[in-house]
């Protein structure tokens, strides 16, 4: 029987375990069998128990579980052509010729990088005397697709990654949480929340609490914003008798310098410039924990089952896809398409063409 290795890597997204238990049941639906691989790519490197086979009943109950039960890791040795040389000697001695892999934007190009390299890999294993060329022979093809599972929803390509909706409901519950005793005090808060150089999370509960004022990394505000946003914040307590101010900052806000605009920073201007009561609420790892919403179970549960279909049908030349959901359809994109999609915005932003940057999300989001 074929067998097909599932990891999850980078940083754990609710949605992981839905995606896993669709890639185990899909590939025993098809006839094929299903190997976890612990601990991200570091449980390929190490092989040993760290790579185990999951039968139907071992995921019974995962779509509702947090995390992900068979571990990530940031797996240095990997990033080395030395690590994935024992990665692919361990999947060889197993057996296994194909990979599911769930992370960001990183583990996605790590799995390409592998696949590229694997006929080499294999030679040099065989020169080095690690395996013979009989046990080589059956595996010259090493099968890869990509699931995208990041709370930061930062892979152009697709419209959501899982982990996305699950994490912005909780930045939305914390928020209305907030809501509560900022009313009550007739306070302001500053809301931190996390997405890296993607300030989807941000813009998404900003409309979702309609919040006051908003920072994102893609949009640096204007010189001179300082007044603007104390204007308006001014407008909507005075004229517009608004008891609470919510301010929400994306971890990797800046300005058109790319100096940091911090949510200290901003707690500052309020409470000076409008003698604000103002406290600061970073609210960090809660964003990606608890259980997938429904959304990501759904999402994570049909894009795992087409990462099992596309895994049987990719070819020798066919690039590795990424499995993405674009207008609620679920899609095959080829995956360094979308990565290199995802760092040109990114070094866009960083080289201070804001509206290039902005132009390129738009073009996406309008094709
Ligand atoms: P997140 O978005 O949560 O950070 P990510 O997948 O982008 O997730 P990374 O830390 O960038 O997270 O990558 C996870 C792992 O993928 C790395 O620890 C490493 O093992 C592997 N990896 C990343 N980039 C490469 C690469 N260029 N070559 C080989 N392996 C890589």
């Amino acid at each position: 029987k074929r067998r097909i290795g599932v990891l999850t890597s980078g940083g754990d997204a609710p949605g992981m375990n839905g995606a896993v238990r669709a890639v185990v049941r899909m590939a025993i639906h098809s006839d094929c069998e299903a190997y976890a691989v612990y601990e991200g790519y570091e449980g390929l490197v190490n092989g040993g128990n760290m790579i185990r086979q999951l039968h139907w009943e071992d995921v019974r109950g995962w779509l509702s579980r947090g995390g992900t039960l068979i571990g990530s890791a940031r797996c240095m040795t990997f990033r080395e052509r030395a690590g994935r040389m024992k990665a692919a000697k361990n999947m060889i001695l197993r057996g296994i010729d194909a990979l599911v892999v769930c992370g960001g934007d990183g583990s996605l190009t790590g799995a390409d990088v592998f696949r590229a390299e694997w006929p080499s890999l294999l030679s040099d294993l065989v020169a080095a005397g690690e395996l013979t060329k009989e046990q080589v022979e059956p595996y010259t093809v090493l099968n890869i697709v990509g699931l995208v599972g990041s709370i930061d929803n930062d892979l152009s390509g697709t419209d959501a990654t899982i982990g996305c909706y699950s994490s912005l409901t909780r930045i939305c519950d914390a928020v209305d949480d907030v809501f509560d005793t900022a009313f009550s005090h007739q306070r302001g808060f500053v809301i931190e929340v996390m997405g890296r150089h993607c300030g989807w999370l941000a813009l998404m509960s900003a409309i979702s609490t309609g919040a006051d004022w908003l920072f994102i990394p893609e949009m640096p505000p204007k010189e001179g914003w300082e007044d603007e946003m104390c204007a308006m914040i001014t407008k909507n307590r005075k004229d517009r008798g608004k008891r609470r101010t919510i301010v929400i900052v994306a971890e990797g806000a800046q300005d058109r310098q790319l100096n940091k605009i911090s949510s200290s920073k901003i707690k500052d201007i309020l409470t000076d410039r409008l003698g604000l009561d103002t406290r600061t609420t970073v609210l960090g790892h809660t964003q990606r924990g608890g259980a997938a919403c429904a959304y990501d179970r759904w999402l994570s549960t049909l894009q795992g089952v087409e990462a099992v279909k596309a895994v049987l049908e990719q070819t020798p030349q066919s690039p590795v896809p990424v499995i993405t959901i674009r207008e609620n359809k679920i899609l095959r994109t080829p995956l360094m398409e979308a990565v290199k999609l995802t760092k040109d915005v990114t070094e866009k932003i960083q080289s201070k063409q804001f509206d290039a940057a902005m132009d390129m999300r738009d073009a996406e989001f309008k094709e």
